[in-house]
């Protein structure tokens, strides 16, 4: 882990790593409006994620997450858990777009987001991108089922 990380500029090494061991949304919604676990096989990461929904179901509550996996998927969770808190669905699946685009180099968040920012470091190394986008990929397939009936179905980013 070490290693991979150590290229990345002090800055998104340093936010990364203090995300990962004092995360701030880790757990679960409450009460629990949709659940997806996600997975990503290339590093071994996995993520639970829980969203609280308003009644009309058209704007995030909360946003928790559970899982397993390397400091870039866990710090990648818990910045976007804090982004979409209190955001509206469409708003948050353009985010989704967003994300992925400034994975492949695209352009960064306005200021408002600048914290998500510092996962575009992780852009520099391909092999780690999916780590990153895990969490992303993850929300938007929570958000895209009516229900959550596909309670045990894992959605997978090969
Ligand atoms: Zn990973």
């Amino acid at each position: 882990m070490t290693s991979s990380l150590g290229n990345l500029r002090d800055l998104y090494q340093q936010v990364i790593l203090e995300r990962y061991k004092k995360p701030r949304h880790r757990g679960k919604a409450d009460p629990v409006s949709r659940y997806q676990k996600g997975h990503n096989p290339s590093c071994g990461d996995t993520i639970e994620l829980t969203l609280r929904l308003n009644q009309a179901g058209d704007r995030i509550e909360e946003v928790k997450f559970e899982g397993e996996g390397c400091a870039i998927a866990m710090a990648s969770a818990d910045l976007m858990a804090e982004a979409l808190t209190g955001r509206n669905v469409d708003e948050a699946l353009q985010m989704v777009q967003r994300f992925q685009d400034m994975m492949k180099g695209g352009v960064e968040f306005p200021s408002e987001f600048r914290k998500l920012n510092v996962m575009q470091g992780v852009s520099q190394f391909p092999v780690r991108i999916k780590c990153a986008t895990l969490t992303w990929h993850t929300l938007k397939a929570a958000l895209e089922a009516a229900s959550s009936e596909k309670l045990e179905e894992f959605v997978s980013n090969e």
